[in-house]
């Protein structure tokens, strides 16, 4: 018997992603920054979620030449002229991928990775400098007992915890960095994300590693007016049904038609990262006519309200809401997670 060949078949959702808006974002984050800094971008997470692949392309087309992953599979899945830095370093089991890619170089985080890094005959590297986070990176002890001695390094950089917020901690934070620099030999310095950028040319040192602002999540205020949006989530109609007055919709009825109304029923849900928290506050769009969400997102599924007089039918596709600062507030979850929950279902579609 010949094998079952299955034909491929087109998504019932899609992120319609727009590369123009992509590179306006880092054009106008690289522009707060010149000519003082370069300007890189976080890639992690498969490119918050959009696609690293698609993301570096555009952006190294925009002229980005750094980028940012979290691992060395993250660091593999790119072209191989990728420039790329690994921000969790290197572990003794990442080193043959490590140095088989003269385009990749570990952020050294520890004084283990450190000394393997030495031991293995490693080149150029970054390193992690950790002042008031607490989380990854080599401590101001370690760079003063000399531990950074010898090692060619590309970028010292350090991390901000509170750059989204007014606090004495960023100030404090910079100027601990600052203070470390003249005991260390590097090409460059570096310590702002999106949110530093906005604290102004302070903060900016020789290079900026931005990630959520380039994918349209509003960092701060000064990014007001500045960033647009990048992702937009498409969810094609399952099926459309009438339902009569009392009827309720979705687990644990938490809708009641209130009068005979078409519901439209959408082929994405929580399990694609349209989370829980949109259930009878999310909206999606058909045209210019708004379809509310009504009763609990479920896990591949969400039914929206289609408004007397509107145009649905069964096949139409239409846009959900996905504005990142309003659907943090409703889904009680950061921008972070919206982008980067978007699951592998989404066909990613890049418009322009
Ligand atoms: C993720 C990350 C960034 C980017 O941060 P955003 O807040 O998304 O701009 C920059 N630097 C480091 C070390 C990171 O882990």
């Amino acid at each position: 018997m010949p094998p079952v060949t299955v034909p491929p078949t087109a998504a019932p959702l899609r992120l319609d992603l727009s590369a123009a808006a992509l590179i306006h974002n880092w054009r106008w984050l690289a522009a707060q920054c010149a000519p003082a800094a370069s300007c890189g971008a976080a890639v992690k997470a498969d490119g918050y979620g959009l696609g690293a692949d698609a993301v570096v392309r555009h952006l190294t087309r925009a002229g980005c030449c750094d980028f940012y992953v979290a691992t060395w599979a993250e660091a593999a899945a790119l072209p191989a002229d990728t420039p790329i830095a690994v921000l969790h370093g290197v572990r003794a089991e990442d080193m043959a991928t490590a140095l088989a890619m003269p385009n990749a170089r570990p952020v050294l985080n520890t004084p283990g990775q450190v000394t393997t890094w030495r031991a293995a005959g490693g080149g150029r590297c970054d390193v992690m400098i950790d002042n008031g986070m607490s989380r990854l990176g080599l401590s101001a002890d370690d760079v003063r007992d000399g531990m950074l001695t010898g090692l060619m390094i590309d970028t010292v950089m350090s991390h901000l915890a509170c750059a989204d917020e007014d606090s004495p901690r960023n100030a404090a934070q910079r100027d601990a960095f600052q203070a470390l620099l003249p005991g260390i030999t590097a090409r460059r310095a570096s310590l702002a994300n999106s949110a530093g950028i906005c604290l102004g040319a302070g903060w900016h040192f020789d290079h900026v590693r931005p990630g959520l602002a380039l994918y349209g999540g509003m960092p701060r205020p000064e990014a007001a007016g500045h960033l647009r949006p990048v992702v937009q989530p498409m969810a094609q109609v399952l099926q459309v049904r009438d339902v009569a007055a009392g009827a309720t919709v979705g687990y644990n009825a938490q809708w009641t038609a209130r009068s005979d109304t078409r519901l439209a029923i959408l082929n994405a849900g929580y399990a694609d990262g349209y989370r829980r928290g949109f259930s009878n506050s999310g909206r999606a769009w058909i045209g210019d006519v708004a379809l509310p969400v009504a009763g609990r997102v479920s896990m591949d599924l969400t039914a929206v309200v289609v408004p007397t007089g509107a145009d649905v039918a069964e096949g139409d596709w239409v846009a959900l809401d996905f504005d990142l600062t309003q659907a943090a507030a409703q889904s009680g979850l950061s921008p972070y997670e919206l982008l980067t929950g978007l699951g592998a279902r989404w066909a990613r579609h890049w418009i322009d």
